[in-house]
């Protein structure tokens, strides 16, 4: 849903139900430019209208955020929520896919999902507040490339690969990959993400997300860290941990997972990750939330607590 601060800019057309219409809802005002708005209900008309200058436009909650001045970027509004094809959890063969305008909303309650996806939906709790996680989607955290997206190490946890399409070609990437830097990612011009790809590999164990911020809601991570283990016979056989706001892209941290695989499945486990491993990862910076010595403290003591949680646990 576009937001209505941005729809008085715009030319308004949404072919859905009633074909192709225009309707102008441009204020007589100088000031403004004018935009064409397109909501198309299939994919393929909304690949066939991204092209370089069209903005793409999901829940908006970080566009809307970023638009400070009355024009938009471009000619053309792009949403893309009344795609079917590109909302919603679905298990396939070998494989989960999560649409990329799929809500926060709808992520925190999916109680269907296996506990490996524990950490996303916690993190969808932990997104703005509720009127945010029911218009943000979790295609728009990872486009939007914020060192700060709380739904990155989580995706990274569960190995999540991205579908990108254009009209005439498709491609898959790693997400680590697809994550370039700060506001960066690897998308093309002519580019719609159309999905996140969980391996079914992946989707095993349990996971936890934790999130330091100044205050519990609303707030933008100082920190936070997502850990997922597999645990076979009281020994950790897999071991995945991650971490945001801690690095210009959020970083999995091989060091202290392989620390984590082969030893046993209990809580006192999580005090023997050694500083070095967790740190070595790393590379934080100084900010108006908290300087880069705090973040390198706090993320050893969040990836600890998160490991001690998951060992606690009755499977463990
Ligand atoms: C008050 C407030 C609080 C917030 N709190 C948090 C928080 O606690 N944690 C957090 O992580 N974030 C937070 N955010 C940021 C934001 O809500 C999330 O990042 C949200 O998931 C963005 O999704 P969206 O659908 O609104 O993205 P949009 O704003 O619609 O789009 C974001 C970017 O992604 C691009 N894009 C979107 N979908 C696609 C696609 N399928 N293909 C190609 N490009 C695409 C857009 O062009 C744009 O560049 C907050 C925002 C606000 C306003």
């Amino acid at each position: 849903m576009l937001h209505t601060g941005l729809l008085t800019q715009l030319t308004v057309r949404d072919d859905r139900e009633h074909g192709p219409a225009r309707q102008s809802l441009c204020k007589e005002d100088p000031t403004l430019i004018q935009a064409d708005y397109i909501r198309p209900s299939r994919l393929d008309a909304a690949l066939d209208a991204v092209t370089c200058g069209t903005l793409v436009a999901a829940g908006c909650t970080d566009l809307f955020a970023s638009t400070s001045r009355p024009e938009l970027p471009g000619g053309r509004v792009l949403d893309i929520t009344a795609i079917d094809d590109l909302r919603g959890i679905r298990r396939a063969q070998g494989f989960w896919r999560i649409g990329p305008t799929t809500s926060w909303s709808a992520i925190r309650s999916a109680e269907y999902l296996p506990p490996a996806f524990d950490a996303l939906r916690q993190a969808a709790r932990e997104v703005g507040a509720i009127q945010i996680q029911n218009s943000g989607t979790v295609g728009g955290n990872i486009c939007n490339a914020s060192p700060a997206a709380d739904g990155v190490p989580p995706l990274l946890l569960l190995d999540a690969e991205v579908e990108l399409r254009t009209r005439t070609r498709e491609r898959r990437m790693p997400l680590t990959d697809f994550i370039l830097g700060p506001r960066r990612t690897a998308l093309e011009p002519d580019e719609l993400l159309v999905g996140i790809v969980i391996p079914e590999a992946a989707a095993r164990g349990r996971s936890v997300f934790v999130k330091l911020g100044a205050r519990t809601h609303l707030v933008i991570s100082i920190a936070m860290v997502a850990a997922r283990l597999e645990v076979n016979d009281r020994i950790i056989t897999r071991a995945a941990l991650s971490v945001g706001s801690c690095s210009a892209v959020a970083a999995r941290l091989p060091a202290a997972e392989d620390e984590l695989v082969g030893r046993p499945a209990r809580p006192g486990t999580a005090e023997g990750i050694s500083e070095q491993a967790i740190a070595g990862d790393l590379s934080p910076i100084s900010d108006i939330r908290a300087d880069a010595g705090y973040r390198r403290a706090a993320a050893a003591i969040m990836v600890r607590r998160a490991v001690r949680t998951l060992l606690d646990g009755p499977d463990a």
